[in-house]
């Protein structure tokens, strides 16, 4: 007979204990064809002392949609590590880039491509805040604590609602902010989102690379605290049709030449560039993003681009603090809750710093679309 699980989590407690007899858990994190992550772990005799040390590894790409089951090996190559929340000690998250047998990189590793813009606009120094918003729901796919068959009031009370009905899962959401403190990503706050059940966090500024890192690594943490609540995760841009808020992840971004006084020029300079590549970056910016970028509920039409100081409505924001200072950073209202952070951090460093020879952005995602 199975014992209860609230007695269940005590009796694992016990084991947790035991000594490790000096070897490490590594838990290998990597993106996978739908924008989830997948991991798995392996034993280490001692801490890594780089990440170089962390030995390259493989897994079945054909169970996951990323490669065929004649050539089904995928290589998991290590690109950053962070102690893990859960096993804690001196285990550690390792989050890996995904390639191919014949040397090239897996279709879903946009990584590869942003880091190489990252690295060859590194004098620029530049910073990204990403703001990523999501969903709760229960195990039966209702939206997290919402009646049965019906709607809670109209949106209002809850974007940083304070007390019962007006905010939930706070529980969640705590346990992940600490896991991620833990872990060492740079989480710059959260907040209960307009729609209940929505919430948000911040990771950033971040520079260059991290930024894609970070993102990635908070994400993965979010779905393992949610697993032990029994809580389901969306990151769909528009998970409830009607009168409720889409969720998106905004991206803050500045170079250092924004950052000083007279920044505000370069600011203007970049959004001029901006408006030219509208569309193209609009393709990155997420599946499904027309649902949620209707002029409504916060957000600009995907039509045309437009920006404004203090305009919540526009494509891109400019904090009314940054306009009076003169210099500081924008916001880019425009990309989804489902992007892949590497995508975005990616073509907005292309286009405000400039192409290089060697990478394409948006041939990098036209790639993964057409194949
Ligand atoms: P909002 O007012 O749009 O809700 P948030 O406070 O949720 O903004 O998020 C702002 C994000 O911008 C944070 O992640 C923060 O770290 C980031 N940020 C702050 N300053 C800069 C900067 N100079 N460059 C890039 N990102 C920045
Ligand atoms: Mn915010
Ligand atoms: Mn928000
Ligand atoms: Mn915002």
């Amino acid at each position: 007979m199975s014992v209860p699980i609230t007695q269940q989590s005590t009796i694992l407690a016990k084991y947790l204990d035991l000594d490790q007899r000096g070897k490490i858990l590594a838990e290998y994190v990597w993106i996978d064809a739908e924008g989830n992550t997948r991991s798995k772990c392996r034993t280490l005799d001692k801490s890594p002392s780089s990440v170089d040390d962390l030995p390259e590894w493989n897994f079945d790409g054909s169970s996951t949609g990323q490669a065929p089951g004649h050539d089904s090996d995928v290589y998991l190559r290590p690109v950053a590590y962070y102690a893990d929340p859960f096993r804690k000690g001196d285990n550690i998250i390792v989050l890996t880039e995904c390639w191919n047998n014949d040397g090239t990189p897996n279709k879903f590793n946009h990584r590869h491509e942003c880091a190489k813009l990252m690295k060859a606009h590194s004098k620029e120094e530049v910073w990204f805040g990403l703001e990523q918003e999501y969903t709760l729901f229960d195990q039966f796919d209702n939206v997290y604590a919402w009646p049965q068959g019906g709607f809670p009031a109209p949106q209002g009370p809850y974007y940083c609602g304070v007390g019962t009905g007006k905010v939930y899962a706070r529980d969640v959401i705590e346990a992940h902010y600490r896991a991620c403190l833990y872990a060492g990503v740079n989480i710059s706050g959260i907040n209960a989102e307009v729609m209940p059940s929505q919430w948000e966090f911040q990771v950033g500024p971040c520079e260059g690379i991290q930024m894609g890192d970070q993102l990635w690594i908070a994400r993965y943490l979010l779905q393992r605290t949610a697993e032990e609540f029994g809580v389901k995760i969306s990151f769909h841009p528009k998970p409830l049709k009607g009168d409720w808020n889409g969720a998106g992840c905004h991206t803050n971004v500045s170079t250092k030449s924004m950052r000083v006084p007279g920044g505000m020029e370069v600011i203007d300079a970049a959004l001029a560039k901006l408006a030219k590549r509208h569309k193209e970056h609009l393709a990155l910016y997420g599946s499904d993003n027309d649902l949620r970028l209707t002029g409504r509920h916060e957000t600009a039409s995907m039509e045309a681009f437009s920006s404004g100081v203090a305009n919540r409505g526009a494509s891109v924001r400019i904090p009314r603090s940054v306009a009076k200072e003169g210099y500081g950073y924008f916001e880019d209202r425009r990309p989804a809750s489902n992007i892949d952070p590497y995508l975005v951090t990616g073509i907005m460093v292309e286009t405000i710093c400039g192409s290089i020879p060697d990478a394409d952005m948006y041939k990098e995602f036209a790639r993964e679309s057409t194949d």
